[in-house]
């Protein structure tokens, strides 16, 4: 039985909070292997270890002062490993980073002393051993990650070391230079190192108690999640729910290795599990993401119906301008195409006169369409559930102008004008999962 716990910024912007992992860290001896990421923010004001290096790397390519930010950052690691009396010298680490500082720094390389000092300070505080990411997450030249060495790697250094702290965000090419994955990227360090390992559950630990069932922005105190697919997760991420960096589960599923996102501070919280099946039926709905800033291509024609290879013609315009559709809801003489705003934003009039010119249609554009995605596993093959949408948006005088269903059932996605998209998501909570 092995875990993989990782802990974000958040979990890791003071000596309160770096008590706080120790004290989950001893309370279940299975968590083995840690990773981490930079400190980050204390409260709203503060500013992330990581944004703070990225500033100092503009200023030492532009040759701007920098005393200021390195002074900021040091005194973040210092004022750390003082409260907590760590015995890692952590100021020998520091001075001969603020000599290696100079004009030509790789960016990737101390962007992720980030991670790295983070690491070192959380690794000598509960006394597991430390094991830099550069020695096991090893990449191509061409970015992709280097899977079977990796994984030979990571099963070396945890038989080597039994107890790990690993800093997340970060591995190496070839020759050794530090290569930074993108932002948020530590979440998929876990991810990867769960699946090297083949660990019993994949543990992120961060500042809420798990995924709520839709935005607390706009949905007073939402319901959390107990359980969700990878599938449903990737249905409500991409429809704007943020809750992982989106590669974190590739990694682990492939091995059904399951994600428990929880709160560091409150760690008696169960908070949520991500697997590839979940078996709570108790509720029909897992939950809601929306969307803004969509645009319908509103195209039509007198008999397109009878006209072979329509649609075909109309899409690979689509298709030259690079523009990703995102559905294509259809009349019998008229379909509309929805796509991002921002991927059309440039061309939607060249596509327009295209559309025109090549295939002899009306084409007019409705901007301002907002989507708002039903999500949940257990809708399939369950009658219902549209009846209950339509009488709680007829009820508050909300017009749809989209309606999508995938095969699988696992999702409903309602077009509405962007002025409703609040109201919309709230009369589907109130109906659908409250
Ligand atoms: N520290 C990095 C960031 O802020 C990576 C991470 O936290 O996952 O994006």
């Amino acid at each position: 039985m092995l875990v993989v716990a990782k802990f974000g910024g958040s979990s890791l912007s003071c000596a309160t909070q770096f008590e706080k992992v120790k004290n989950i860290l001893l309370s279940d001896p299975k968590r083995k292997i840690v990773v981490c990421s930079a400190l980050g923010k204390r409260d709203k004001e503060d500013t992330k270890i990581t944004d703070l290096l990225y500033i100092l790397h503009a200023h030492l390519k532009y040759s701007v002062p920098y005393q200021d930010i390195w002074d900021m950052i040091y005194n973040r690691f210092i004022g750390v490993q003082k409260d907590l009396n760590i015995s890692y010298d952590i100021k020998s680490d520091l001075d001969s980073l603020k000599n290696e500082l100079n004009k030509n720094i790789s960016q990737d390389y101390l962007v992720s002393r980030g991670e790295y000092l983070t690491s070192k300070l959380m690794a000598a505080y509960i006394g597991y051993e430390f094991v830099d990411a550069k020695d096991l997450l090893r990449f191509n030249y061409d970015g992709k990650l280097d899977e079977q060495l990796t994984e030979k790697n990571v099963k070396l250094a945890f038989s080597k070391g039994g107890k790990i702290v690993v800093p997340g965000f970060y591995g190496a090419y070839p020759n050794n230079s530090v290569k930074l994955l993108s932002r948020g990227g530590s979440d998929v360090t876990g991810s990867i190192l769960a699946k090297c390992l083949q660990a019993t559950v994949y543990e992120n630990w961060t500042d809420v108690s798990g995924i709520l069932a839709a935005d607390p922005r706009i949905i007073k105190n939402p319901r959390a999640i107990k359980e969700i697919t990878y599938a449903e997760l990737r249905e409500l991420s991409y429809m704007g729910a943020s809750v992982l960096h989106e590669e974190t589960v590739f990694p682990v599923q492939q091995l059904n290795i399951p994600i428990n996102l929880r709160n560091t501070n409150e760690p008696e919280n169960e908070g949520t599990m991500i697997r590839n099946e979940c078996t709570d039926t108790s509720n029909v709905v897992t939950g809601l993401a929306r969307k803004k800033d969509f645009l319908s291509f509103n195209i039509s024609k007198d008999h397109m119906s009878n006209e072979v290879g329509f649609m075909r013609k109309a899409l690979s315009i689509f298709e030259k301008y690079n523009v990703s559709i995102e559905h294509v809801p259809s009349g019998i003489d008229s379909f509309s195409v929805v796509t991002s705003g921002s991927s059309v934003d440039k061309y939607k009039y060249e596509i327009v006169t295209d559309l025109k010119r090549e295939l002899d249609c009306e084409v007019t554009i409705e901007a301002d369409l907002a989507l708002v995605a039903i999500v949940g596993r257990n809708m399939a093959k369950r009658s219902g559930i549209c009846a209950t949408i339509f009488q709680a948006l007829g009820q508050e005088k909300i017009n749809v102008k989209l309606l999508a269903q995938g095969p699988s059932e696992l999702n409903i996605i309602i077009g509405v004008s962007a002025n409703d998209y609040e109201k919309t998501l709230q009369a589907l909570y109130e109906s659908l999962v409250r």
